[in-house]
């Protein structure tokens, strides 16, 4: 073991995280005091006995929510106050970052240094964005002619509940966060059961940023229970939802059965990467397609789990994802060397293996991978692994696996490449690669997904909006796009005489 990796080890050993319901800016045990256990996926260790929050706890959130929004401390607030805040917030995030990361680590498995570089500055940033963003957003005046003055203005929804899944616990509630405190609302934020704990961290650093209490709560606990009752709740305005595409159909039904909240969602996809016979720099194309497969063990929404690529390169780029799929192998999540870490719990790992074995059974061929590595660890490990000879109908090419597994498809021109993308009930992201600006330009047009790449993947930066076509959801996360789905315009009509 390294010495950076022991003295993680030695910090995780101290670490105490929070575990409480955090309601009206208190932790609080659920009201029926039950709890959940939060296991690591890095070694199955308990981390913490986090509250089970149920319908009971969600109501209480949800009147804490409503009072903060009703006293105006922060909904009426001035935007320039509101942004003072937000940026205190984005700073402290940033202060306490070792802490946060080690926590994200060990709570979903991610590597340390991912933790360190990704999730805990991309959080700061889309707070500090949005915070920014606030005093320069004007409303309208609409061009009515002479005889009226028409405004068309922004009013926060009033409470929204946000629920969010494990695979960038901080990051997805950040994107969450930063539109709906900028514009004033109240926020119940329901963190994934398999990873609860720094959302819980972030509404402690937000108040004593000094966001006043009430304005932003956290209720851990299941989907079926806290998720669904914050979904169905009679007095909650908006739900702002990332998971799965399941999950998200249940969300607008309760919508529907309830009050006919806003409902925004943010779903999976099964994105294609298609490198065109034209792009001849392989090596490049196939780390790029690596990267967009394995990083985060696979475990995004955006990424690039379809390879199609031109016949003729097939053979080349297989070898060269095969090379960096060696350089991926995965390993101690605490050790700052580590690039690949733990998939989020058994269940989830099962779930991948069980498509692994589902590509062979259908008749594709494993060209890498494909095995549970890291058993003694007592975590949860699959190593990258990537199928050749996946035809359209196999479920390795069609069911969104969220792990570390890729599907190569071949095809010989560019219509057929184009039917075999626009071939899923999905439409989140897709890539392209060709030295043709014309074919990039008429491909990106004709592919159904909401990003798509042009000679490189998951290119990203939070002045852009993030979400899908089709069952990859409804609405944009990100950029200032992300205001439409948590504020109402009001139009105020008045006659001029
Ligand atoms: P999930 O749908 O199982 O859970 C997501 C959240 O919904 C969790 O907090 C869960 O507790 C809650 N939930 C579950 N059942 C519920 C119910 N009946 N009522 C209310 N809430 C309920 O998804 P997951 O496994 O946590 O996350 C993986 C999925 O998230 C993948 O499909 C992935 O593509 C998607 N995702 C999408 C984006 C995006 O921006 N489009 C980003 C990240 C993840």
């Amino acid at each position: 073991m390294s010495s950076a990796s022991s003295d993680w080890q030695a910090r995780a050993k101290a670490l105490r995280p929070r575990s409480g319901m955090f309601v009206d800016g208190r932790f609080g045990a659920a009201a029926s005091g039950a709890t959940f256990d939060c296991i690591s996926p890095i070694d199955g260790r308990v981390l913490a006995q986090v509250a089970a929050g149920d319908a009971a706890d969600i109501d209480a959130a949800v009147a804490s929510a409503r009072a903060a929004f009703g006293r105006g401390d922060w909904s009426r607030a001035t935007p320039k106050h509101r942004k003072q805040v937000l940026l205190r917030f984005a700073e402290l995030l940033r202060a306490n970052r070792e802490e946060l990361a080690l926590t994200e680590t060990l709570d979903m498995g991610k590597p340390i240094s991912d933790s360190l570089a990704v999730d805990v500055p991309s959080t700061a940033n889309c707070i500090q964005w949005y915070a920014e963003a606030i005093d320069k957003i004007y409303d309208e005046v609409a061009p009515t002619g002479p005889g009226a003055l028409a405004l068309v203005m922004r009013e926060p929804l009033g409470v929204v509940g946000a629920i969010v899944p494990w695979n960038f616990p901080m990051i997805m509630a950040a994107w969450k966060l930063g539109p709906i405190l900028a514009a004033g609302n109240s926020i119940v934020l329901k963190p994934s059961e398999k990873s609860p704990l720094t959302a819980l961290r972030m509404a402690e650093l937000a108040v004593e940023a000094g966001l006043p209490p009430g304005v932003f709560n956290v209720v851990p606990g299941f989907g079926h229970t806290a998720g669904k009752a914050l979904a169905l709740h009679m007095d909650v305005d908006g739900i702002g939802f990332t998971g799965s595409t399941a999950t998200g159909k249940l969300i607008m039904g309760y919508a529907a059965q309830s009050n006919l909240k806003r409902v925004s969602l943010e779903c999976g996809g099964k994105s294609p990467n298609i490198v065109m016979a034209d792009y001849r720099d392989v090596e490049r194309a196939a780390r790029a397609a690596a990267y967009a497969i394995f990083f985060n063990q696979g475990e995004m929404c955006s990424a690039g789990s379809r390879l199609l690529v031109h016949e003729s390169l097939k053979d080349a780029m297989l070898e060269q994802i095969a090379k960096v799929g060696r350089e991926l192998a995965p390993g101690d999540p605490l050790d700052p060397a580590t690039k690949l870490g733990a998939i989020v719990d058994a269940q989830q790992m099962q779930r991948v293996l069980g498509y692994i074995d589902a590509g062979r059974e259908d008749g594709a061929r494993l060209a890498f991978g494909g095995s549970q590595v890291r058993r003694d660890s007592g975590g949860n490990f699959v190593e990258p692994t990537v199928f050749d000879g996946v035809q359209r109908g196999m479920r390795i090419a069609r069911e969104e696996i969220f792990g570390p597994v890729l599907a190569t498809i071949t095809f010989r021109d560019e219509e057929e490449a184009l039917a075999i993308a626009n071939d899923t009930s999905y439409g989140l992201a897709a890539a392209v690669w060709t030295r043709d600006l014309n074919t990039a330009h008429r491909m990106a047009r004709a592919i159904r997904a909401g990003m798509v790449y042009v000679n490189c993947y998951d290119a990203d930066d939070i002045t852009v909006p993030f979400g899908g076509f089709r069952q990859s959801g409804i609405g944009r996360d990100k950029s200032l796009h992300a205001f439409d789905k948590f504020t109402e315009l009001k139009t105020t009509w008045i006659e001029l005489s």
